[in-house]
């Protein structure tokens, strides 16, 4: 089952595959952690999901990634970075398999853990929760249309929005690095409008996925 779930101007694609999905290429794990699915991810918060966040009253949140010492501050993002196992990509040899970049076997998302993530969606940076793996994109057959256009359109606005405010951020001459909490009261007080979501079904793949 495939659902669409969209609240303060944060979307979600909820799977039922996920946290099931021993044997996809995309969930292989070769670390301490097996089950972690596709969360090799390295969260990286641009403006916009940094607004979102915000517009929630999560401020708090913003300042824990600052003071987390795993986040890389840069100018107009911030990233946390994660695990990354490199002896034992570097052991391994493998380079790709079917086009999927092997050194994703050998990363572990700093929020992810055996219970899955430790974030609320509405924390994490909108890539986490639009993301789906190849094999259910095809469980989900042509009815995945929808939310294909769905997540586009999400990141066509998220990208649009971000660019600006990067641009009034230019024009202001602070960023994250010059002035963080400056900048992030800037974010904050930036008038973005809402995105305007569709109203999509939930599909069911059980069939498919035998
Ligand atoms: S998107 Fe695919 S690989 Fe990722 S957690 Fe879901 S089922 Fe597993
Ligand atoms: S923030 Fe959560 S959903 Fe995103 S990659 Fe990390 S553990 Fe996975």
């Amino acid at each position: 089952m495939l659902s669409y779930y969209f609240e303060d101007n944060i979307p979600l694609f909820g799977c039922s595959l996920c946290g099931k999905c021993d044997g996809f290429i995309e969930s292989t794990s070769l670390i301490h952690i097996k089950n972690r699915g596709c969360c090799w991810y390295f969260p990286k918060y641009t403006l916009m999901d940094l607004k979102n966040i915000l517009s929630i009253g999560r401020v708090d949140f913003i300042h824990e990634l600052k003071e987390n010492e795993k986040t890389v501050i840069s100018n107009y993002h911030l990233e946390v970075k994660g695990y990354f196992d490199e002896e034992g990509y570097n052991n391994y040899g493998v380079k790709t398999i079917e086009d999927f970049d092997t050194k994703l076997f050998f990363r572990l998302c700093p929020f992810s853990t055996e219970k899955g993530c430790s974030i609320d969606f509405k924390l994490r940076p909108h890539p986490c929760n639009l993301y789906l793996c190849r094999k259910v994109i095809d469980y989900c057959g042509d009815e995945y249309r929808m939310f294909s256009k769905e997540r586009r359109d999400y990141y066509s606005y998220m990208n649009y929005f971000n660019e600006l405010l990067k641009r009034e951020l230019i024009d202001k001459k602070i960023d994250l690095i010059k002035d963080f909490d400056k900048t992030i009261e800037f974010i904050s007080k930036y008038e973005v409008p809402k995105f305007e979501p569709r109203k999509l079904n939930s599909l069911s793949f059980a069939r498919r996925a035998g």
